[in-house]
């Protein structure tokens, strides 16, 4: 086990985000398309929601994780899903 810096908590989920942007230079090779959402069931159950905690199911057509209570969908990017409320497509008139 190596050492797991956290710092304060809205540090640590940029530092989240900015790994997350650091593994795409490989994703950029050419392989962005027809990629199925291959997500491990098991990473499925870990992730939630960040905008209310809710589960999230896959929506294999759009490519996204789409949120059970909210609604908002979260793009998988090469098996990364991008859990940023500011990359999520926000469900149309929900204002
Ligand atoms: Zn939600």
């Amino acid at each position: 086990m190596r050492g797991i810096r956290l710092g304060p908590s809205s540090a640590a989920g940029k530092a989240v985000s900015a790994s997350v942007a650091g593994l795409r230079p490989w994703a950029i090779a050419g392989t962005t398309t027809l990629i199925a959402v291959n997500l491990d069931p098991m990473l499925l159950e870990l992730l939630v929601c960040p905008n209310d905690h809710a589960a999230l199911t896959v929506n294999e057509t759009e490519q996204t994780l789409d949120c059970t209570g909210c609604g908002y969908r979260y793009p998988v990017r090469d098996d990364i899903p991008v859990m940023l409320l500011d990359e999520a497509i926000k469900p149309a008139g929900s204002s």
